[in-house]
């Protein structure tokens, strides 16, 4: 069964294509042999144009019976201050979404909130890193809201370690931050969780999207350019596409990993 979405591509390509939630596929790419490859739960946060995210418990990608396992993009923000409330409309219908201020153009929005000036985030960070007064409060504000939001996570799922993708994780000051605001919501004395930048790019789902083709031969499947796989945003999964998710290995993309694999995500 295609969606719309692999059936365009397909057209497009003239090959066929299978997708699936991109958010999974990062998490399992890392969760194999990247940045999450010691840890027995892996949360997979994408930080991107979007806000998204995926499990790998023990090599195997988290699907869930709705498939959407990981998604906390479009939970409200977390412990929210009177100036976050309402938050901004959401094209998912609410407001106040975690997506609305962790991605890239929520952190853009919140900045030119403040300062009436319009920046790219990249150019905020930079900002920050020069002593801009108004680009380092905008980003101590979105390390705040990540904090809390990733709290959220670990207080449910309690991960061993948290990768961020997506272009916001390019950001290195994130890395010492946030675990050291964090500990104010995590209902725990001490807290073991890990929070790295991938390993394999900000886009390092489309490897983890080679792997949708469960009940191949790895070896075989590797030579055959006739086929291409996809991650693709906020996916919208069919049953049939659940379930080649669900069969997602980490010993089958270990295996699969010797072939260098280019592209990028589309979120
Ligand atoms: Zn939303």
């Amino acid at each position: 069964m295609a969606s719309r979405s692999s059936a365009d591509l397909e057209a497009l390509l003239g090959r066929e294509v299978r997708v699936s939630n991109d958010a999974n596929c990062f998490a399992l790419s890392e969760a194999c042999d990247g940045a999450g490859k010691d840890a027995q739960t892996v949360f997979g946060a994408i930080l991107g144009t979007g806000v998204g995210g995926g499990i790998v418990v023990r090599g195997n990608v988290l699907v869930g019976p709705n498939a959407i396992a990981g998604e906390w993009g479009h939970n409200p923000l977390p412990w929210p201050t009177d100036d976050e409330r309402p938050g901004a409309q959401c094209f998912c219908g609410h407001t106040g979404c975690i997506e609305t201020f962790l991605s890239g153009p929520g952190l853009e929005r919140d900045y030119f909130s403040a300062t009436g000036k319009r920046l790219t985030s990249i150019d905020i960070e930079s900002g920050a890193a020069g002593g801009d007064a108004g680009c380092e409060q905008a980003m101590r504000r979105y390390e705040a809201r990540l904090a809390r939001a990733l709290a959220h996570v670990i207080n449910i799922l309690d991960p061993d370690t948290i990768v961020l993708g997506g272009g916001m994780s390019n950001m290195q000051r994130l890395y010492a931050a946030v675990p050291t605001l964090w500990a104010a919501w995590i209902f725990s004395d001490r807290v073991d969780t890990a929070l790295v930048r991938n390993v394999h790019g900000d886009s390092s789902g489309v490897r983890g999207a080679a792997w949708l083709w469960p009940g191949t031969d790895i070896r075989r499947a590797s030579h055959r350019p006739h086929r291409a796989s996809a991650s693709y945003n906020h996916a919208r999964t069919t049953t049939a596409q659940r379930a080649s998710t669900a069969n997602i290995a980490c010993s089958e993309l270990q295996a699969f990993s010797g072939e260098k694999i280019h592209g990028k995500s589309l979120r």
